[in-house]
């Protein structure tokens, strides 16, 4: 299985890096299958990083094969939509950026892909991928509070594009990017994510 994550879909988020501007078109980026993280399992601060920020996202699972998927059919290439934490080494990204070299080890490092252990159907939510709310706390305080209908891209879009470069196959995983509000982890930090109110994270920082 393949994780591809997009980077800068909200554009507020897009604002608070200050790295890059709002896309003409979505950007993708891969992590390995060693990245994730499963079974709200506690994540480990890596030694090489002294800022490892939080990006909580909803999470595509693709439940089809497709290539070169054309954006209205998208829909018909998932049924099932999770959270994840894109955890991102901001230092190493940031000095890989200005550099203007790749930043896999900013964000393809073991463990970086923290994955909800339940995946919810679509149609239980209510059916339009557009419109879920999710909202991420640490500690208790919410430090992510957003809605898809405010992504760059649509899901589908999305699809549509990474398809038309990489083959997507059962099982493949869309982290979707995060909207504003991404920061800090701690040792200590206890991190929760709900999907229109159902807690789908809950796991500690170590
Ligand atoms: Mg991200």
């Amino acid at each position: 299985m393949k994780i591809f994550c997009i980077a800068r879909n909200y554009v507020e988020h897009v604002d608070e890096l200050k790295m890059g501007r709002v896309p003409s078109a979505p950007v993708f980026f891969m992590k390995p299958d060693t990245a994730l993280l499963r079974n709200n399992d506690p994540f480990y601060v890596p030694s090489f990083s002294r800022e490892v920020h939080y990006e909580c996202e909803l999470v595509v699972r693709i439940n089809r094969v497709g290539k070169c998927i054309a954006e209205r059919f998208a829909h018909r290439y998932y049924d099932e939509v999770g959270l994840g934490i894109d955890f991102t080494a901001r230092d190493v990204q940031r000095a890989a950026a200005e550099a203007g070299e790749p930043w896999e080890m900013a964000k393809a490092f073991d463990h970086s892909a923290a994955i909800s252990p339940e995946f919810v159907k679509l149609s239980e939510l209510g059916g339009d991928v557009q419109n879920l709310h999710f909202e991420m706390t640490l500690n208790g305080e919410v430090r992510q509070k957003a809605c898809t209908s405010q992504m760059i891209f649509t899901v589908d879009r999305l699809i549509s594009y990474i398809s038309q470069f990489v083959t997507l196959k059962i099982g493949d995983l869309i982290y979707t990017g995060t909207p504003v509000g991404v920061g800090e982890v701690k040792e200590g930090d206890e991190l929760t994510a709900t999907l229109e109110g159902r807690k789908l994270l809950d796991f500690d920082i170590r």
